[in-house]
């Protein structure tokens, strides 16, 4: 479409849009064809930089763009790890928050069964309905069902609620380590009282003295066997075989052993806080003065010494120095102690 002509310093351009229109030309001088040249030159030149530093950028921003994918999903990873951490973390709560619970409902049947051992043992007496009760710390505090026992609409928890959880189960397990600190010395006090009260006990006659449950006589007023009058009987008489076993009905120490014309052979046993027991009408004496006796322990055999009509033993109760019913001491048998 276009041409030049060489013109020593200048040149023409000609134009010809087509062969029916008029050819068009314009010269221009060889400076500035030159500095046309130069212009195109550093123009193309620019475009070409251009281009080169747009491709490399493109290229950049496409490696970063692949390293933030990367990285996101990294990132999306441990969120995701951590999540799931969280939740396991969430459900050692929620089990730490059962497991003390169970323990403070456990502790507050032991502080029960203290409260009753205290009982027996005398040291507090029994009062309606607040057994075990009194010490507040089991099962007061409203617990978050976490076993999901029941099924029905399940909510994920709240940070807040997890909060609220920790702090309870914190303090629930904070209530419990100061309980165990006080049941120590309570308990011990309780062992101590339920020592001294199995003492007494093994002090107090409450067994038979004899295997026969036979009574012939009883405590109290009576026609004498003898003179057919009326008399006192300060014991009880329990008949049976001469030659059975006579036990001891406490522990205690022997206090007499000895033969007279009322009592036969007989045999006293002082058992301490003004209690005495005394056996009559034996075959044979089995103890020695000052011996300590347990009881249940044989200390003679049934006869008919003395004033006596038939084998039986004759039992008296003292209590400081008097005489009293020994009915009411005969409560279980030697084997049960
Ligand atoms: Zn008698």
């Amino acid at each position: 479409m276009k041409f030049l002509k060489w013109n020593r310093q200048k040149f023409t351009f000609m134009v010809i849009p087509d062969a029916n229109s008029q050819v068009v030309r314009f010269r221009l001088s060889s400076g500035w064809l030159f500095g046309a040249l130069i212009a195109v030159a550093i123009v193309t030149i620019s475009a070409a930089v251009a281009l080169v530093l747009y491709g490399d950028r493109k290229t950049e921003v496409a490696r970063l763009k692949h390293q933030l994918a990367d990285a996101t999903g990294k990132y999306e990873q441990i969120i995701s790890d951590k999540d799931r951490h969280i939740g396991d973390l969430q459900t050692e709560v929620a089990d730490l928050s059962d497991q003390a619970k169970s323990i403070q409902d456990k502790m507050a049947d032991i502080g029960k069964l203290e409260t009753q051992l205290k009982q027996i043992a005398g040291l507090e007496k029994p009062s309606s309905g607040s057994a075990g009760s009194g010490e507040g710390t089991a099962a007061e505090s409203e617990g978050y069902a976490m076993d999901g026992g029941t099924g029905g609409e399940e909510l994920p928890v709240t940070d807040g609620e997890i909060a609220d959880m920790v702090e309870e189960t914190r303090q629930n397990f904070a209530d419990l380590g100061q309980w165990i600190e006080e049941m120590k010395p309570r308990l011990e006090e309780t062992k101590d009282a339920v020592l001294k009260q199995q003492k007494k006990l093994m002090a107090t006659p409450t067994i038979w003295p004899v295997d026969s449950r036979k009574i012939t006589s009883t405590f109290g007023v009576r026609k004498d066997p003898f003179t057919h009058r009326a008399r006192f009987h300060a014991g009880i008489d329990i008949s049976g075989d001469t030659g059975d076993p006579v036990y001891a009905t406490a522990d205690g120490v022997v206090s007499h052993t000895g033969r007279d014309g009322d009592h036969g052979n007989n045999i006293l046993v002082s058992h301490g806080n003004g209690l005495t027991t005394h056996y009559s009408h034996l075959s044979k004496i089995l103890v020695k003065p000052g011996a300590k006796v347990r009881k249940g322990e044989i200390i003679g055999e049934m006869g008919s010494t003395g004033r006596s009509t038939g084998p039986h033993l004759h039992y008296e109760v003292y209590v400081k120095g008097t005489h009293v019913d020994p009915k009411p001491y005969l409560q279980t048998d030697r084997k049960d102690d």
